[in-house]
């Protein structure tokens, strides 16, 4: 109830008397519905699931706050249109990077209404984590963690990168996860030289770095970490950077906290590599929100002025990449405090040789 209380609190502001939303993971932030397909539409006095045949069962027994509409033969559209007509809305807020050209030409055939187009409005309530959230966030991380624990004893010379890949997942199912967070990365060798080296039939050889980024889904939310290590000893300027990424990472857990803008925040990580000349080598983003998506709001950059508040949950990933010789990065999660922070992922930072 308190996410409906929220929602309703910015309807002035956002000069609407209702909102439809369309987008499934919004639709599970507010309702709990887990199913595939529904429409939710919240006005001041109601809020509505619209689901088809399918999901009544399950939308009622999930979506406890919600009035629960069965679409028999009627459309959403219709649906929409009448509940609108009923209530006398005037001004219904859509999604507007999930609504299609098509469907916003349907909703206005039917709907009396003015739609008005709206932009991450429940994407930033998601961005404060309820102690619900917390609570999963925390046993997906707590799963990578053990995962991690787990595939140092199964990485040797002569496997390949999907190997890797395939026991890390297998193994985080085991303890509880639906499935891996993304797409695992395993990036070996001169492949840990791109930050989204997805695993391949790469055999792992002595002296090689392998880059780890991986996570686990669980009931629902997500963990991002990684971890870069060595099989047998690797180059001198790859430990260096890794010495760099390192400290990078370990300025920025010091520093961040509630109240800085996601660009002061990046500059924590982004100066000190910079500084030690790498900062060409240092391509993307230093972190983003993590939970229902893998990638949300905010994402913490050197043009984000979104401020960091505490309740957020964000990942930090320093990283540098150098063609033809290798890469490091390292990934932690972590929760915003009203006084610091709190590091979510536990595993090890120090460089590990195996
Ligand atoms: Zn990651
Ligand atoms: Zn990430």
């Amino acid at each position: 109830m308190e996410k409906l209380a929220k929602l309703r609190a910015q309807f002035d502001q956002l000069g609407v008397d209702g909102v439809i939303i369309t987008n499934g993971v919004n639709r599970r932030y507010l309702t709990g519905f887990t199913g595939s397909a529904g429409t939710v539409v919240i006005t001041k006095s109601e809020a509505c699931l619209f689901v088809d045949f399918r999901y009544v069962d399950q939308a009622q027994s999930q979506a406890e706050n919600y009035t629960v509409i069965e679409l028999e033969r009627q459309s959403v559209f219709t649906g929409v249109a009448k509940m609108a007509e009923r209530l006398g809305l005037s001004r219904l807020g859509f999604e507007q990077e999930n609504v299609t050209y098509r469907v916003h030409t349907q909703y206005q055939e039917a709907i009396q209404a003015e739609m008005v187009p709206l932009s991450g409005v429940i994407e930033g309530l998601r961005t404060i984590k309820t102690a619900e959230e917390l609570q999963k966030i925390r046993t997906a991380v707590e799963i990578s963690d053990a995962a991690f624990t787990h595939i140092l004893t199964y990485i040797r010379p002569g496997i390949t990168e999907i190997d890797v890949a395939n026991e890390l997942e297998f193994y985080m199912r085991k303890q509880g996860a639906a499935s891996s967070a993304f797409d695992t990365i395993v990036a070996s060798g001169h492949r840990s030289a791109l930050p989204h080296g997805v695993a391949t039939t790469k055999v792992i050889e002595t002296g090689d770095m392998i880059t780890l980024d991986y996570g686990a889904y669980y009931q629902g939310y997500r963990s991002d970490m990684t971890r870069t290590i060595a099989v047998g000893e690797p180059q001198d300027e790859l430990k260096r950077i890794y010495t760099i990424v390192l400290d990078s990472l370990e300025n920025a857990l010091a520093g961040i906290k509630a109240g800085m803008t996601g660009r002061e925040a990046d500059a924590l990580s982004r100066d000190y590599i910079t500084e030690k000349g790498y900062g060409k080598q240092y391509g993307h983003g230093s972190g983003h929100g993590v939970g229902l998506d893998l990638h949300e709001e905010i994402f913490m950059s050197t043009t984000c002025e979104k401020r960091i508040e505490s309740g957020m949950v964000l990942t930090v990933e320093p990283g540098i990449y150098i063609p033809n010789l290798g890469g490091v990065r390292i990934e932690d999660d972590i929760l915003v405090t009203a006084d610091g922070i709190e590091i979510l992922t536990k595993s090890p930072k120090e460089l590990i040789i195996l």
